[in-house]
């Protein structure tokens, strides 16, 4: 068993961007797991995102 953390990239349900058309991503980590988010770079929830995140500036 690896105690690496597991990787699981989501799909914004707003804009729908994913892996292949993202224009932009946003990384959180939690417990066990590192989640990848894509977004499109215009997507509002992107910008929510990035201030959750940290990127404020
Ligand atoms: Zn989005």
């Amino acid at each position: 068993m690896s105690e690496e953390l597991k990787r699981e990239t989501l799909l914004c349900p707003y804009c729908k961007a994913g892996p292949f058309d993202g224009e932009a991503r946003t990384v959180s980590a939690r417990a066990e797991c590192l989640t990848v988010t894509w977004h499109r770079s215009s997507c509002p929830h992107y910008a929510a995102d990035r201030i959750l995140a940290g990127y404020e500036a």
